[in-house]
């Protein structure tokens, strides 16, 4: 019988600002950052997963991985991987820890970094990657997983269970069309805001040429700029490619309302992060404002009961959920469900730091056990730093390939390890 005998955690940093990879409205000069951890077990297999942060406080996300060590050390790896759902619960529950959030911020990123390395582990235990492992349950073992305080006013474990029957005839023939097809994407990369007009329009028209039916443009810094860029693109790609525009959190209500309007001739798709993404009622009211324009909002949306105001008060058309900020996969596996039940496309964010990687395991599980459906969905994909990863995401025409690897693909290469390290990498001497 195998134990997890350490919990190891790496201040992982890659000097992305330096060309501006990655900049938006809100944070000019990102750092991507992975605050890494290692399951060690005395077995064959480790689990691997990380928070995804931008440069200083990466720092922070590695002491509140540390802090949940004790909790783990020792456990039986057996027990861990049989019940994922308790495990994770152990984490988020503790009650000292718990004050720190509760359930949102460094702790709970740090809990989502161990509770996703716990899949990671059971994936390799298993044989299969995650979204399979998540895909073969039956609709009580998935409702196991999930933390099911706070969520009944909007959706029972009855409910829940009911919905992922309804949709197990189904399966089998979905997984077969992944394995075909994989599952749609979209790009990011032609539009960082650091990037100047030429590569703005040269990485657009080739992300058409690629096969993306959808872009993204970063929009928020300057009115007048965010105009003229929106028309070059629209431009490059012509009007039968979604352009989604994103502004990072960057205004107030009102503000929001009038930027969209000015952008408005250029048909955008759907303006994400307008405004704080704590900002339930205030999502609500740009989305009456802005439409036919879709609202989208989720990757600093903090926790499953953020989630479940919003689909309550309408203030979403597209959610973005993070495999890495809320709880790990157990509370994405709640909010998949939630979204279900109001009938809300996900499209998750990623890009960052291994999100690519990981997050596909998400909605491709969606997609054969919980939605069954691909229509409006789309992951996000942006084109970095997928070399220091073991099981790198792997886009034709369009669409993510299917992984077939065992595991969470969250494995970051041992030589990144070491040159990346801060501070004392190569990388940063
Ligand atoms: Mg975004």
């Amino acid at each position: 019988m195998a134990t997890i005998t350490a919990v190891e955690a790496f201040d992982i940093r890659f000097p992305t600002s330096r060309e501006l990879d990655g900049s938006d409205a809100m944070n000019p000069d990102p750092d991507y950052s992975a605050a890494y951890v290692v399951l060690r077990t005395d077995g064959a297999e480790h689990g691997h997963g990380f928070a995804f942060t931008i440069g200083r406080g990466n720092d922070v996300c590695v002491a509140a991985i540390n802090a949940h060590a004790p909790l783990v050390t020792g456990l039986d790896v057996a027990e861990v991987v049989g019940d994922l759902g308790g495990f994770a619960r152990r984490l988020t529950h503790d009650s000292q820890l718990r004050w720190l959030g509760p359930e949102k911020g460094a702790s709970h990123m740090a809990a989502a970094a161990i509770i996703n390395a716990a899949f990671d582990l059971a994936g390799k235990v298993a044989g299969k990657p995650v979204w399979k492992l998540l895909a073969d349950m039956t609709p009580d073992q998935i409702a196991d997983l999930v933390d099911w305080r706070y969520l009944s006013d909007a959706l029972t474990r009855e409910e829940a269970v009911e919905l992922l029957r309804a949709a197990e005839p189904g399966r089998a023939e979905r997984e077969k069309r992944l394995m075909e097809r994989g599952y749609p994407a979209y790009t990011t990369t032609p539009g960082w805001l650091g990037y100047d007009d030429e590569k703005l329009v040269r990485l657009a028209r080739e992300a058409v040429a690629e096969g993306f039916t959808q872009i993204k443009l970063k929009v928020g810094a300057d009115l007048g700029e965010d105009v003229r860029r929106m028309g070059l693109a629209r431009e490059a790609v012509g009007p039968g490619v979604r352009i989604a525009v994103d502004a990072n959190q960057r205004w107030d209500v009102p503000q929001a309302e009038r930027w969209m309007a000015a952008l408005a001739p250029y048909d955008p798709y759907w303006i994400e992060e307008p405004t704080s993404p704590d900002d339930v009622l205030g999502h609500a009211a740009i989305r009456r404002a802005v439409a036919p324009v879709k609202v989208a909002t989720g990757e600093h949306v903090q926790n499953r009961v953020i989630f479940k105001q919003m689909l309550q008060a309408g203030s979403l058309d597209i959610l973005q959920l993070d495999a890495c900020r809320v709880g790990g996969v157990t509370e994405n596996v709640a909010i998949l469900l939630l979204a279900a039940k109001y009938g809300v496309p996900v499209c998750p964010h990623a890009g960052g730091v291994g999100l690519c990687e990981v997050v596909r395991h998400l909605s491709m599980f969606d997609y054969v056990a919980v939605s069954g459906t691909v229509e409006d969905r789309v992951i996000e994909y942006v084109d970095h730093l997928h070399q220091h990863f073991l099981d790198p995401v792997v886009i034709e025409g369009g669409h993510y390939v299917t992984p077939t690897a065992p595991g969470m693909s969250a494995e970051i290469r041992a030589e990144t390890l070491t040159a990346y390290a801060y501070p004392e990498g190569s990388v940063w001497q």
